[in-house]
């Protein structure tokens, strides 16, 4: 049976895992943390939303990241401070604004196939994450912002997702604890809110219970190749003296932010593979 590793235990890994043992695949999972999503996947802002698929690659997101430079109040911060890694991101970023439609439409669509995904599973495997499926609401103080949003709006419907504009009378109807004066806003009766975290976390068991093997507490720090097989190479994070190895026919990398550095360990050995289906 062909193994196949995956590294990183957060959604990513964790939903990579599970897919693929079903798929008959021996399975090794491999995290530097001690349980399942405690990186990224610990404390999101829990939102199973298809409603916020519209990429970032606009001259407007831009214009916006400048003006917040100048408030202390900014929702994020870009930090100028030279780096290559920051510019040549900011290159790549650029880069892809001619594909901002072509793009949104495509994240959304995998926004919608995710979360069916990630409902069967629950359903499959009894996982309680305290999904509340009261739809996700948008709303705009301004006609500008609103005029965006409807642009953002036909997009979505392109992937097959449905969001109603709703007028300011019918926003308290949907949330009784907004008050505020608001132009407008949108609704996407079919998202819904989670607790992720809980979710990854019930999901590892199940693939536990069903063979996948997990190793924690392991730093990656080497991928070396041997008669085509990977041999990986990591540290304890608890005691630096041990050390362990891991050899595979095959490994995914589901890192989040460490996925850069395992792909300079991997060099020309690791491909990208656009997602379809
Ligand atoms: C503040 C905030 C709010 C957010 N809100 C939402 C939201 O409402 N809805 C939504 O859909 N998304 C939201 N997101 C995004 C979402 O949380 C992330 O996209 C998602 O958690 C990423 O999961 P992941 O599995 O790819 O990465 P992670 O959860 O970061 O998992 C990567 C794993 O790889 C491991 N790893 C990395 N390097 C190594 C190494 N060298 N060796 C061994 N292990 C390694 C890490 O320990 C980690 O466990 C939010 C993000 C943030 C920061």
């Amino acid at each position: 049976m062909t193994h196949i590793a995956v590294i990183g235990a957060g959604i990513t890994g964790v939903t990579t895992a599970y897919a693929l043992r079903k798929r008959g695949f021996e399975v090794t999972v491999i995290d530097r943390l001690r349980y399942p999503a405690m990186d990224t996947s610990f404390a999101n802002g829990g939102q199973l939303s298809a409603c916020n698929a519209e990429v970032w690659n606009n001259i407007s997101t831009i214009m916006k990241g400048m003006r917040w430079m100048l408030r202390k109040d900014a929702p994020l911060l870009f930090n100028p401070s030279p780096s290559w890694h920051k510019y040549s991101w900011m290159a790549e970023f650029v880069g892809q604004i001619p594909n901002y439609e072509k793009n949104t439409i495509e994240t959304a669509r995998m926004a919608i196939a995710a979360r069916e995904h990630l409902f069967q599973w629950a359903k499959d495997e009894n996982i309680d994450f305290d999904l509340v499926e009261r739809g996700i609401l948008h709303v705009y103080q301004s006609k500008e912002g609103f005029e965006s949003g409807l642009k953002v709006s036909k997009l979505l419907a392109q992937a097959g997702l449905e969001r109603d504009t709703v007028s300011p009378e019918e926003i308290p109807n949907i949330e009784p604890t907004l008050k505020g004066n608001y132009y407008g806003g949108f609704f996407t009766p079919s998202d819904s809110t989670g607790d992720i975290h809980k979710y990854t976390r019930g999901l590892a068991k199940a693939c536990e219970k069903h063979g996948v093997n997990f190793i924690f507490d392991a730093e990656i720090h080497h991928i070396t190749q041997q008669h085509g097989k990977q041999i990986i190479h990591y540290q304890s994070t608890q005691d630096p003296q041990e050390q362990g190895s891991l050899t595979t026919d095959k490994l995914v990398v589901c890192a989040g932010v460490g996925s850069r550095h395992i792909a300079k360990l991997l060099g020309d050995r690791m491909n990208v593979y656009p997602v379809k289906g």
